[in-house]
């Protein structure tokens, strides 16, 4: 489990220790948060547990090497971990760029994915799929709305699809003016008003980025033409995506805003555990609404048709940005629409790669970080 301590990460924590004779925990990860490590690894027992941050380890190691269990740091232990025997599935809970390396070790050892991690699939999508041909993986998505999609495409040809329909809450600005949006501070953004999840997303989500990133997951998860992907808002979160078929049909999966469900589907290799999430009583929600997202007030919208239509590295350089200036904006040093100007300016100055192999990633991701830093103190709020 890489990033145990994180929203997706404790919640896939509870579902392993509600169904114990499916599943154990034989790896627990986390960036920096040596503690919540500790008392999860003290709770679950697992063969190791990694801290990213090697200034950490020895906290860790004293805690965890009395009760047996072994202890490492730093991100080539992270990238490492996946490949051991004992390893079925490897849940890729971690936030950004970060979650490339361990799944691409994943895939060369032929483990089973449940992703999390959608930023892995943003920044090198067609790196992934590639890989995936020659390889005995097969990917899980975690992600509520591609959960959904893959549940309603159960039983389908995928020839016979039409288009794919994500759902979107809107986030917390959704109902407010533009010019107020300007003005957002970090605490408005974090108001999402469905889901609690990690304060990445969380901005991602307000700044609808997190749907154009689902856009493209979606394309690569599923190998629809990006032209087939549509996002519509649905500020209820009640139906998490849906499928339309070329006779017409449209087949959507609902249930309450709940990541359990998606977690345990996506561990579970797409079985159905019993009571894994409260029951949804649709008479409870007065109505259900679908509108037409606001690409003008939610400019970030646009960069999924912009990157799958450049490709090559457009993406990787669009995900880097993204990443430095959240951190600005949640820091209060950096406008809330800076964060798109941000990512506009690092996309058109960073170098483009058409036919990218793993280094041109890792070098693009290295310089778009470096321009988006320098971006974001010229413009300093
Ligand atoms: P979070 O911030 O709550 O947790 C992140 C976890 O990753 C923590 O355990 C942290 O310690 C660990 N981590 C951070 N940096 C790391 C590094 N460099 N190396 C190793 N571990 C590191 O984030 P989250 O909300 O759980 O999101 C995790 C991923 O799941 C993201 O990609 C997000 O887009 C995706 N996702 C989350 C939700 C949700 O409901 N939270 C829904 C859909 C998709
Ligand atoms: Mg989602």
């Amino acid at each position: 489990m890489l990033g145990a301590t994180g929203s997706i990460g404790t919640q896939a924590l509870d579902i392993i220790a509600r169904y114990p004779d499916r599943y154990r925990a034989v790896v627990l990860s986390a960036g920096s948060r040596v503690d919540e490590l500790i008392e999860a690894a003290r709770k679950h027992r697992p063969r190791l547990a990694i801290i990213a941050r090697e200034d950490l380890l020895p906290k860790l190691r004293a805690a965890l090497e009395p009760l047996g269990i072994a202890t490492a740091a730093g991100p080539r232990a992270l990238a490492e971990c996946v490949e051991a025997d004992d390893v079925d599935t490897v849940l890729t809970a971690t936030v950004g760029y970060s979650g490339l390396e361990p799944t691409l070790h994943a895939i060369a050892a032929g483990k089973d994915i449940a992703l999390a991690n959608k930023e892995t699939l943003v920044v090198a999508g067609d790196l992934i799929t590639r890989l995936l041909r020659h390889s005995e993986t097969k990917i899980y998505p975690v992600d509520s709305e591609h959960s959904a999609i893959a549940q309603c495409l159960i039983g389908e040809d995928p020839a016979r699809v039409e288009r794919l329909l994500i759902t979107a809450s809107g986030g917390p600005f959704r109902t407010w003016e533009t010019w107020r949006i300007a003005d957002a501070t970090a605490a408005d953004a974090l108001r999402h008003p469905n889901w609690s999840m990690g304060a990445k997303i969380t901005i991602d989500s307000a700044t609808m980025l997190n749907k154009a990133f689902e856009i493209i997951e979606a394309h690569h998860l599923f190998g629809v033409a990006p032209e087939r992907i549509e996002a519509v808002v649905h500020p209820q979160s009640i139906v998490h995506s849906m499928v339309e078929f070329v006779d017409g049909a449209v087949k959507a999966q609902l249930g309450v805003p709940d990541m359990h469900l998606p977690i345990a589907y996506a561990l579970g290799e797409h079985t159905r555990l019993d009571g894994v999430s409260r029951r949804l009583h649709l008479a409870d929600y007065a109505t259900l609404t679908f509108e037409k997202p606001d690409t003008q007030k939610f400019p970030c919208l646009g960069f999924a048709h912009i990157c799958l239509d450049r490709r090559g590295t457009a993406a990787c350089a669009v995900n880097a940005a993204n990443e430095i200036a959240v951190a600005h904006f949640l820091r209060g040093e950096l406008s809330f629409p800076g964060i798109y100007e941000t990512i506009a300016r690092t996309l058109d100055d960073t170098t483009f790669i058409d036919s990218p192999i793993y280094d041109d990633y890792v070098a693009v991701n290295d310089e778009a970080r470096r321009r988006a830093e320098e971006f974001c103190k010229t413009i300093r709020k």
